[in-house]
């Protein structure tokens, strides 16, 4: 598992700043060499995908007898660890690319 890197001059980002900009809150230019770049469809689409499942978990777990309480707690694991490791996921490229 790596941190995403610029695709121009492969300087690798921190997971701060990775998920700062995974969650909208700035744009990504790379410190090193200025290039803005862009998170590829794909992960996007992985991004959404895992986002999913702590929302199934919430779902679901009621019907299997789970307590309300261990639901939430479960939930709130689930959705911290997919938090910290989305950014190991992404890949960025130099363009916008569409969602499909
Ligand atoms: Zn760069």
């Amino acid at each position: 598992m790596k941190l995403p890197i610029c695709c121009k001059c492969h300087y690798s980002f921190r997971w701060r700043s990775a998920i700062k900009v995974l969650f909208g809150w700035k744009r990504f230019i790379c410190p090193n060499c200025k290039t803005k770049l862009y998170p590829t469809a794909e992960s996007r689409q992985k991004a959404s995908f895992v986002l999913i499942l702590p929302l199934l978990v919430l779902l679901l777990l009621p019907f299997f007898g789970i307590s309300f309480l261990w639901t939430f707690i479960i939930y709130f694991v689930l959705l911290a660890s997919i938090m910290a490791l989305l950014p190991f996921f992404y890949t960025f490229v130099d363009e916008e690319e569409p969602f499909w």
